[in-house]
């Protein structure tokens, strides 16, 4: 067990081939955990991929914070959910109508989700930590992943201004 966590190429067999950049983004154990449960959706990889090409680093699924952020950037402060908009219930979005079937059963399945988002956005606030969304549908929109970019960006240099 113990020569296994140590050998050197562990989880290092994607990151090769594509040079030095990659190897922050090599799979984690807990990364292929989320793969497996399904957490890796195609708009959480689209925010992810742009975030990095803008040279944001971050840390994935944090499970030490409540609801478990999909991107936390610690010297930020500021973690951003990717939200699928039917799980999460994004309002006026077409793509999070309530099933026809079942429907008192979803619908409180649903407002479960919700409540349990406000919870963790409002517990993480407390902590001091600053909660950005990004909806799946908007994930879709180049436009509205650039202002999430700009946005973080603006506080990565603020908080070098800061630091050292
Ligand atoms: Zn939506």
């Amino acid at each position: 067990m113990v020569a296994q966590a140590n050998s050197p190429k562990a989880g290092t067999i994607n990151a090769t081939s594509g040079g030095r950049r990659l190897t922050g983004e090599r799979l984690t154990r807990s990364e292929n955990m989320s793969r497996i449960r399904g957490k890796d959706t195609g708009p959480e990889m689209t925010v992810r991929r742009a975030v990095w090409q803008a040279g944001l680093r971050y840390r994935l699924h944090d499970k030490r914070l409540p609801g478990k952020p999909d991107l936390v950037f610690p010297r930020l402060r500021t973690v951003v959910f990717v939200h699928g908009c039917f799980w999460h219930c994004h309002e006026g979005c077409k793509n999070s109508r309530v099933p026809k079937t079942r429907s008192d059963w979803w619908m409180n399945k649903l407002a479960g989700n919700k409540v349990r988002d406000m919870k963790a956005s409002n517990c993480l606030r407390n902590m001091g930590w600053d909660v950005l969304v990004i909806w799946e549908c908007e994930a879709a929109n180049p436009k509205r992943v650039s202002d999430l970019i700009g946005t973080l960006l603006q506080r990565s240099s603020r908080s070098k201004i800061h630091s050292h």
